[in-house]
């Protein structure tokens, strides 16, 4: 086997192209997007996925570029501040764990990789035939010998190999929406976050930025909306946090002008297997935990370096099945319970929360409540030992001399 297709170009997708190219395969990406795309929020590298970026020799660039957050702080509905926290306990993060920017990580990816791999942008497939040839919305069919679906929680490789999202989809009851904003509330490096029963707003500006993120989570039944069609999402944001208080309202006359507005429901990926004949699934395609996991930047890498490692030794994609399943139970896990904290369901469940977050620095045994919140998601972001791949005798890419 030598030839092999991504069909994605975010974090799985140029990370699984890293590693595939790094053991010697051809590999071409198929990437919907006319480029690479920015946006998103900040995400965490935290655990097992600290060590494969080291092993792609991108901790340093990774560090420069870290959000570099100080403190998250909350208001209520009049704007009055109630309640303070560190950056890295709101964020659930320990020791080496760090935080950039979705659209940074994946810039640094695809700058590792473009040399060395084929990008084919604005085009996506079509069909796999059992013989692997690939057909596509542009580009011509051409044969290879195994297709990798990065392409996102609502993957089209895995609803042409495996069927459709419905019967994989386990929806966590919340949507999430998040776009860039005018830091009108002047935040440096500060997160400020607004809590009402059901809904939540966030927004921060990490360093050296100038704007600002918008993140906006809600309880709600499955919304029947275009995926296509941003206006509309926009509309029913809009409705779902409507009466909310605090500078909710300015920043939702702010997202009518977002250009990188992203809408999602909170939904989990759920599959007893991600290989199908010359089809196999890594990063939210197979096992998306949902951003309420935190984990699911890790999540991708993670899964990119043994799938690219498996496939280099011979594990082949059962290995990669192997080596990865529990690593991805312990973090699906994480989800359905973090989510509970970010989007409060009552007021009396509010006013307990923010009341721990004023103790928490003088209670005795802090240590230990601290353990409470960052040390389930640090026990699941370290629930592998990987293997060594990458041996020296691998050739590096070229963008590493
Ligand atoms: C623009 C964007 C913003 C995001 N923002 C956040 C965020 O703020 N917080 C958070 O927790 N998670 C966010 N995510 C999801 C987060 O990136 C993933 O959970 C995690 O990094 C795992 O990534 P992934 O590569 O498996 O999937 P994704 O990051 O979803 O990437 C899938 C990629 O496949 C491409 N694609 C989709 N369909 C096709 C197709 N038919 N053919 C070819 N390519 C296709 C997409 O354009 C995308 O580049 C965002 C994803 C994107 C794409």
């Amino acid at each position: 086997m030598r030839n092999i297709l991504i069909s994605g170009a975010s974090i799985a997708g140029t990370a699984t192209a890293y590693w595939l190219r790094r053991h010697g395969f051809d590999v071409t990406v198929v990437e919907r997007a006319p480029a690479i795309r920015e946006g998103g929020y900040k995400v965490d590298i935290r655990g097992a996925a600290l060590r494969v970026v080291e092993r792609m020799g991108l901790m340093d660039a990774i560090r420069a570029a870290s959000t570099d957050m100080r403190v998250a702080t909350h208001y209520d509905a009049r704007g009055r501040k109630v309640a303070t926290m560190d950056a890295d306990l709101f964020g659930g993060r320990t020791g080496d764990d760090v935080e950039i920017m979705r659209g940074d990580l994946n810039e640094l990816l695809y700058d590792l990789t473009r040399h060395d791999v084929e990008y084919v942008f604005g085009d996506s497939i079509t069909d796999i035939a059992d013989d692997g040839t690939v057909t596509f919305e542009r580009s011509a069919p051409r044969r290879f010998d195994l297709v990798v679906g990065a392409d996102g929680a609502h993957s089209v490789t895995r609803r042409i190999a495996f069927g459709e999202e419905s019967r994989y989809a386990r929806d966590l009851g919340y949507y999430i929406s998040i776009c860039t904003v005018p830091n009108t509330l002047g935040l440096d490096r500060e997160e400020a976050v607004h809590a009402a029963p059901g809904r939540t707003a966030n927004v921060y500006s990490t360093r050296q930025d100038t704007r600002a993120k918008a993140c906006f989570m809600w309880s709600s039944e499955p919304l029947a909306y275009d995926h296509r069609d941003t206006e509309a999402q926009k509309d029913l944001l809009i409705k779902a946090m409507e009466g909310t208080g605090w500078e909710v309202p300015a920043l939702l006359a702010s997202v009518r002008d977002a250009e990188d507005f992203y809408f999602d429901s909170v939904t989990q990926i759920h599959m007893d297997r991600w290989s199908k004949g010359r089809v196999v699934l890594v990063g939210d395609a197979g096992y998306c935990a949902s951003p309420a996991s935190g984990q699911g930047t890790s999540l991708a890498l993670v899964g990119a370096y043994v799938l690219a490692g498996e496939l280099a030794t011979g594990g082949g994609t059962e290995g990669y099945e192997r080596e990865l399943r529990a690593f991805v139970e312990a973090n699906q896990a994480l989800g359905p319970a973090n989510v509970k904290g970010m989007v409060i369901a009552s007021r009396a469940a509010l006013w307990f929360q923010l009341r721990m977050i004023k103790l928490l620095p003088h209670l005795p045994g802090r240590d230990r409540m601290i353990d409470k919140v960052a040390g389930p998601i640090h026990r699941a972001a370290n629930a592998i030992v990987l293997k060594d791949y990458a041996g020296s005798s691998l050739p590096t890419l070229s963008s590493d001399e």
